[in-house]
């Protein structure tokens, strides 16, 4: 039985996404904490995807629990091997929901791509190792999370691909990483094409420069780097993971039926 077929009894929150099931990837920190929090809230299941720290994910299932929400954790490290990890976390998907929410129904209505791993390894530095493991993380696990996904995806469903404002301004150091962003955006343009006819939204959603762990080294310790960041934005600040995640709810939510292949832009208004 495909899961369009099937009815969702998840337990119910009040809100716009009560009785849907999502899947974050990388929701244990920085954006993707935030994204769950904010679903969780919303009323969805969330199912938190990280790849090695434990702690961190179950501090953020407790968080969506003690707010009232219903949360687990789905460990899966996503990476250039094989199918990029996707049957994995499919497999603790499909586990996770049956053992911590037993009364809903297999599959889901909302999956966030937002697990990813940036590189500043130049042109000259960069090894082909390394490319493939940014490549891998960035691209082949989105594509096939979203392959081995489809049969889980209810009509009506959402993807969001986290994306970045990378993709619109040239910063050499990291064009590796930009690169992938650049696939993952042409990737969201074709698969909406794809799933229309199911009803399924595919949107990107780009952030600018947030403060999470990803950039703690230089954006919290050194103010000369942190207002040089601020600077790309119209706001002259640096954004914050909850400002990416109520995009993200939007792109989530009924609100957005009518939106699919798109960018939307949450970089603060960067290089405006
Ligand atoms: P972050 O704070 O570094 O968090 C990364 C998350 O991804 C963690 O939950 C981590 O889990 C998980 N993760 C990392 N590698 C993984 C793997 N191989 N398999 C599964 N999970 C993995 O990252 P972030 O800054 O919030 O970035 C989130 C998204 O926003 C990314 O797509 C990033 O490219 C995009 N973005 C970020 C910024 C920014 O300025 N922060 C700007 C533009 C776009 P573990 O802790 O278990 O490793």
């Amino acid at each position: 039985m495909s899961a369009s077929t099937r009815s969702v009894s998840a337990p119910v929150t009040a809100g716009k996404l009560s009785g849907k099931v999502a899947l974050v990837t990388g929701g244990s920190r920085g954006i993707g904490r935030a994204v769950a929090e904010r679903l969780a809230r919303d009323g969805a299941v969330v199912a938190v995807n990280y790849a090695t720290n434990e702690t961190a994910a179950r501090e953020v299932v407790a968080a969506i629990r003690a707010d009232g929400g219903t949360a687990f954790p789905v460990r899966a490290e996503l990476g250039p091997a094989g199918d990029g990890g996707a049957r994995d976390l499919w497999t603790a998907f499909d586990s996770g929901l049956a053992e911590h929410v037993p009364q809903a129904a297999p599959g889901l209505d909302i999956l966030v791509n937002n697990a990813a791993v940036a590189t500043s390894s130049s042109l000259y530095e960069l090894s082909p190792g390394e490319f493939d493991t940014v490549f891998g993380v960035n691209v082949k696990a989105p594509f096939f999370i979203v392959k081995e996904g489809l049969d889980r995806l209810r009509d009506g469903g959402r993807i969001v691909n986290i994306s970045s404002g990378v993709v619109r301004i040239a910063l050499p150091e990291i064009m590796t990483y930009s690169a992938t962003k650049g696939a993952l955006d042409v990737f969201t343009r074709h698969l909406a094409k794809e799933l229309g006819p199911r009803g399924i939204t595919v949107n990107s959603v780009v952030p600018g420069i947030v403060d999470t762990d990803t950039n703690a080294a230089w954006l919290r310790t050194d103010p000369e780097k942190r207002a040089w960041a601020a600077a790309f934005s119209a706001f002259d600040r640096v954004g914050e993971p909850d400002e990416i995640a109520d995009v993200v709810a939007f792109a989530a939510s009924d609100d957005a039926r009518w939106v699919t292949g798109a960018v939307l832009d949450a970089t603060g208004g960067s290089g405006l």
